[in-house]
């Protein structure tokens, strides 16, 4: 047996980045800059109003009170896109609304609750405001020349607006891997008929692919190849030459027909192990003419695991992410759990909840590697390396979002 992390350290030696391209905004999010982004123009890129109000000069309103205003002259009305070419000279006012521009002579604005407009042509301001009140001068946001975003970084909807604020519409980003998801084994069928003997009904694609999907990846389901020399053979070179990883499910144990391992022995430069865990023991990974070809076992939970803690960091690798694994909270378990002692770090299927200050955790019924509905409804996977007591606190991988759609 090979242990968790020696696992996991073979896979990420073997994956390097994809190479990056240039992608419009709607395709970035969620991908990894490839650049460094240094600002070309200032933001804002001229001094404007944070207010709809007057612009004026502090100057001239220094003794305004509520109860006794100052009458400017209004030389002009100022909208955002629309600069006013005019300067507002001593004793006068420019009606400006939020965003636009500030003119020349003015360097301040009084906003427009403590105005009150007297006739066609003039203004009484209650106010008195300092030189740059309710001013959002050039630069505020961003200098030209600053470094807003280096290359690295996990894009969020927000850079993606700092990325169109800074004029950088098609950044560099690492792509996201596209993951072909097959399965094997002649006993799976993939429709809702009757199930001929010995038939099982195939479910491991629309997990995986939804998992996968779900981490952050492409993943494309090119469905289920029989147990079959040739037919394993075409379907594996296919995929490595279409798509920049591969995921395949059962036929990798010592079974008669696990053809899978004898196939990728022969095209690919594997490494087969039995990782030292709980359930997903089996699991290859290699690469074929350089594409990864990560090959999960076949029982449903096993293939979910093996996915989210092996495969993950090497298709991240390949994304250019960072943050390779899914993360890890500390967790208070409500109710025991036996352990074995055999050498293998359990992942216990579990449900964590946010009590509040902390997230409490119950193992989510049966555990076997085949007991798929058991386990749906868990959101974490309790890493264990032998039996715990209720009250202990112990390390969960989140498998997601444990805020979202909380039960009861
Ligand atoms: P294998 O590793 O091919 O021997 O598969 C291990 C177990 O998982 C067997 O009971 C298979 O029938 C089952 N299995 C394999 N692939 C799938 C799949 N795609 N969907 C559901 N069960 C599967
Ligand atoms: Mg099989």
């Amino acid at each position: 047996m090979i242990s968790f992390e020696a696992a996991r350290a073979h896979v990420i030696e073997r994956c390097t980045p994809l190479a990056p391209v240039e992608v419009g905004l709607d395709r970035a999010l969620g991908r990894v800059l490839a650049e460094t982004v240094v600002a070309r123009e200032a933001v804002p890129p001229f001094d404007n109003s944070a207010m709809d109000g007057y612009a004026v000069r502090a100057a001239d309103v220094a003794t305004a009170r509520s109860d006794r205003p100052v009458r400017l002259r209004v030389v002009g009305r100022i909208l955002a896109g629309h600069p006013l070419a005019a300067e507002v000279g001593p004793g006068q006012a420019a009606r400006i609304m939020t965003g636009a521009p500030m003119p020349p002579g003015a360097d301040a604005v009084v906003v427009v609750e403590r105005s009150e407009p007297v006739g066609d042509h003039e203004v009484d301001l209650f106010e008195a405001v300092a030189p740059g009140r309710h001013v959002r001068p050039a630069g505020d946001d961003v200098a030209l020349g600053e470094t807003v975003l280096t290359a690295g970084t996990l894009l969020t909807p927000a850079h993606l607006g700092v990325l169109a604020t800074l004029a950088n519409r098609q950044p560099l980003v690492v792509p996201r891997p596209t993951v072909a998801v097959m399965s094997t084994g002649d006993e799976l069928v993939d429709h809702d008929g009757p199930l001929a003997p010995g038939q099982i009904r195939e479910s491991n694609r629309p997990t995986l692919v939804a998992a996968a999907t779900s981490f952050g990846l492409e993943a494309e389901d090119l469905g289920t190849v029989p147990d079959d020399l040739d037919r394993l053979r075409s379907a594996l070179r296919e995929a490595a030459t279409t798509h920049d990883a591969v995921i395949t499910t059962g036929g990798v144990s010592m079974g008669d027909v696990d053809l899978v391992k004898v196939v990728l022995a022969e095209l690919a430069d594997m490494a087969w192990m039995q990782v030292a865990i709980r359930p997903a023991k089996p699991f290859a990974f290699g690469l074929l003419d350089g594409t990864p070809v990560f090959g999960l076992p076949g029982n449903p939970v096993s293939s979910l695991v093996s996915l989210a803690l092996l495969a993950l960091p090497g298709l991240r690798t390949l994304a250019g992410r960072r943050d390779l694994d899914l993360p890890r909270v500390l967790a208070r378990l409500t109710t025991e759990v036996g352990g074995r002692d055999d050498g293998r770090t359990a992942f216990v299927r579990a449900r964590l909840e946010w009590t509040g200050d902390e997230f409490s955790a119950h193992p989510a019924g049966r555990q076997g590697s085949h007991q798929l509905s058991a386990s749906a409804d868990a959101n974490a996977l309790l890493v264990l390396d032998g039996p715990a007591s209720s009250g202990d606190r112990v390390e969960a991988v989140l498998l997601r979002d444990p805020f979202a759609n909380p039960s009861g």
